[in-house]
């Protein structure tokens, strides 16, 4: 049965999920392997997707190591300001007057890194919507 067989991958990965102590992003992070970097502060950092959906796709993630929106809480409101705001200025520093910005929660919903990330996908139109 598909669909069965569908959520008992998804119920598995979100198991390996939550037994690993890290992902590739904490990793991007503490500087262990490599990123293309378009953007860093103190709160976030921003580089290339190594998998681009288009001309342009950006990856603008918090130094914090939230799992996902999901995990997000109270105290984080004005880090997902913020995030949204290098969002936007990562859009105009490549250029781009119409993008889109994704978050991906959960595995079902496309998740596949478990660390907080926003995606930034322009450069050219994009279909809605989205499969
Ligand atoms: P999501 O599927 O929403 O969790 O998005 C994860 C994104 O991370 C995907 O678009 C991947 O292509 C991207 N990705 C995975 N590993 C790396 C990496 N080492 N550097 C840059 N992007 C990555």
């Amino acid at each position: 049965m598909p669909g069965l067989s569908q959520s008992l991958f998804h119920t598995c990965f979100e198991q390996a999920r939550v037994m690993s102590a890290d992902t590739i992003f904490g990793r991007i992070l503490r500087g262990d392997i490599p990123c293309d970097e378009v953007y860093s502060d103190d709160h976030c950092l921003a580089f290339r997707d190594v998998a681009p959906q288009g001309p342009v796709h950006v990856l603008v993630i918090p130094r914090k190591p939230i799992e996902s929106l999901r995990e997000a809480a109270d105290d984080d409101q004005a880090l997902l300001g913020h995030l949204l705001l290098v969002a936007a200025k990562v859009a105009k520093l490549e250029g781009l007057e119409h993008w889109r910005t994704v978050i991906n929660t959960g595995a079902e919903a496309g998740q596949t890194v478990f660390h907080l990330h926003v995606h930034v996908i322009g450069g050219r139109p994009l279909a809605w919507p989205p499969g």
